[in-house]
């Protein structure tokens, strides 16, 4: 009998993507096919069952197809956060470091009210730097995060070792 195909069987790599020497985890074969994706947004929500969440934050631009689907099934709402000077109204903002250079993620200042149960989606953790600075940001807005949501964990990048040093659970389905 064939075996079942897990999430990790739908995820391609792309050898030397963006640049010589990365292994590009290509998760749009898991988002097109019918089953990958069920399965998929069916066990990033199974940890999270009878827990209070208010809204999901989506991180751009991966999180915001999951998060999207994630907010859907638990009928709550979803928040992106984005790259700079892509979102129309009033922003706070956070600076974090890349491989090579700065990036800077943005918020809507009005997206979260204080005290709100939040779980940030992205599709995959690698350094930890781009959730962190998500992090920040629902913070500096009074939210609260329930926990951390990946489809992939590259431990050998140290991010989940880096959130969970700030206090966040993390969750991914495979590494
Ligand atoms: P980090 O900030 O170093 O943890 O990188 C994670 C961010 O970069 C996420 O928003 C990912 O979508 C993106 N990313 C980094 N490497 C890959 C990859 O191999 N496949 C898909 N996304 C990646």
């Amino acid at each position: 009998m064939p075996k079942t195909k897990t999430v990790k069987d739908y995820i391609r790599t792309i050898k030397d993507f963006p640049h010589d020497g990365i292994m590009f985890r290509d998760v749009t074969t898991l988002f097109a096919d019918a089953r990958g994706f069920r399965i998929a947004i069916d066990q990033m929500v199974q940890p999270y069952a009878g827990q209070r969440i208010d809204k999901v934050v989506g991180l751009e631009a991966r999180g915001f197809i999951l998060g999207g689907a994630i907010a859907h099934q638990l009928s709550v709402g979803f928040v992106p956060v984005r790259k700079k000077g892509k979102l129309p109204a009033a922003v706070i903002s956070e600076d974090y470091t890349l491989e090579y250079g700065e990036a800077t993620v943005e918020l809507h200042d009005d997206a979260i009210q204080p005290g709100e149960k939040i779980l940030v989606v992205d599709d995959l953790l690698a350094t930890g730097g781009t959730a962190a600075a998500s992090i920040r940001l629902i913070e500096r807005l009074g939210g609260e995060i329930l926990s951390c949501a990946f489809i992939i964990d590259l431990p050998d990048l140290g991010g989940r070792t880096r959130l969970e040093t700030m206090g966040m659970e993390v969750h991914a389905l495979c590494s």
